[in-house]
């Protein structure tokens, strides 16, 4: 048999892919899933919400009464934006934002993962550029490749991106020609930076972008999961026409039933609805009703305050270890969501470590998965929000040895 002129003898259909196909990686994260999920790993490198504090019974309990009075609608097709009272109930969610659009506005994702899908499709031609922060969140980064879009970062301090730094960005990159489509931010909690974007800086972030005519998009899966206040008004808010809002109940209940969703201006909206009915034709019904039921019939919102404190406590938890066993490190000082940013001391590189932490049975995720251009490898993201505080302290601990050893070799 004949291998093609291009190809790799491993996979005979290398020459048809897609150019674009040529550029998807697997994220750092997935490789690390299999290894990190062995049970004597501390695993201070995955995402995943903790929902032990969930009301399961009650839960149990809608789901059969939905299933037993509705079951043939929650089991059918349905609307390609999603059902009227979805859109209602994520207006009542978007409020805690300071938002207010019509429900008309909004349009049901599978995940505020497809609405990134989403929006990279309807205005990303190859070439295009994203500017995002530096680090940005990987399943983002993930999307932009795969419609090879050229991401350029932004440096952001403590209180978020850094509006100075934006603007000099824009324009050097205006006045080289380029054309900018998108700014992608997440301006609460950031994914893996832990740190928010200032109520100052918001208005001016809006501004800077509405200077130099370039869309936000904005992403907030995590907003309402501040330690110990409610969020900051969205950057939607300041400009509902030059932002898409991005938001999820992944995070604020559980990302079983992948619901999420997009609210832009109106123009926007329609697009992205015909791009979702071509993806998926509508978002699951079961899942949509569901959700719609759990907020109708359970103080949801205490929920929330329920999993801020949980947060809170795995965050003091992972502060102190670091304050204990890593005082040669720095890290970002979150309040609120799942995650610290360390920077490690001069000279060590987080990628060629993880192995031996691994071996010393640590995961966390290396700072470079965070970024396009190879940066990062001076930082990995630690997570909080899975294990127990006293399995935080053991990985940092564990964590501590691997670095003690890296600093003496
Ligand atoms: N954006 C950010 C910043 C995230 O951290 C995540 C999940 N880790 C998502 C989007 C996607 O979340 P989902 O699809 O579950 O809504």
């Amino acid at each position: 048999m004949s291998t093609p002129s291009h190809g790799t003898r491993l996979d005979p259909w290398f020459d048809s892919y897609a150019e674009r196909a040529h550029g998807m990686r697997s994220s750092e994260i997935r490789a690390l899933f299999a290894v990190a999920s062995r049970p004597e790993v501390v695993s201070l490198a995955g995402g995943m919400p903790n929902l032990s504090s969930l009301p399961m019974d009650h839960i149990a309990e809608i789901s059969a009464r939905l299933l037993r009075d509705r079951g043939t609608r929650a089991l059918q097709y349905g609307s390609g934006q999603g059902e009227v009272e979805t859109r209602e109930a994520i207006l009542d969610v978007m409020q805690y934002d300071s938002i207010r659009v019509h429900p008309d506005d909004v349009v049901v994702t599978t995940g505020s993962q497809q609405a990134l899908d989403l929006v990279t499709e309807i205005f990303i031609d190859p070439g295009d550029v994203i500017v995002a922060e530096a680090p940005s969140y990987v399943g983002a980064l993930g999307v932009f490749r795969a419609y090879q879009a050229d991401v350029v970062h932004t440096p952001m301090d403590d209180d978020g991106l850094i509006p100075e730094e934006l603007d000099a960005t824009l324009t050097r990159l205006k006045s080289e020609g380029r054309r900018v489509k998108l700014l992608y931010t997440v301006p609460n909690y950031h994914n893996p930076a832990g740190v928010t974007l200032s109520l100052e800086r918001r208005p001016q972030i809006v501004e800077i972008c509405r200077k130099h005519h370039v869309l936000i998009l904005e992403d907030n899966p995590y907003g309402l999961l501040g330690f110990h206040s409610d969020p900051m008004p969205a950057l939607k808010s300041f400009d509902p026409d030059g932002v898409i809002y991005l938001g999820s109940f992944s995070k604020m209940f559980g990302p079983g039933y992948r619901i999420g969703w997009a609210a832009a201006p109106h123009a926007v909206r329609e697009k992205l609805v015909l791009a979702s009915e071509s993806a998926i034709l509508c978002p699951s019904q079961l899942g949509q009703l569901s959700i719609v039921e759990y907020l109708n019939t359970w103080d949801w919102y205490g929920q929330v305050k329920q999993y801020r404190g949980e947060y809170r406590t795995r965050a003091e938890a992972m502060m102190s270890a670091l304050s204990e066993y890593l005082p040669m490190c720095e890290w970002t000082k979150p309040e609120g969501g799942f995650y610290t940013w360390v920077t490690l001391p001069d000279g060590l590189d987080a990628k060629a470590m993880l192995p031996r932490a691994v071996k010393n049975l640590v995961a966390y995720v290396s700072g470079t998965a965070f970024y396009t251009d190879g940066q990062g490898g001076d930082h990995m993201r630690l997570s909080f929000c899975y294990p127990t505080p006293e399995a935080i302290r053991e990985g940092v601990r564990r964590l501590s040895q691997v670095v003690r050893s890296e600093l003496e070799t």
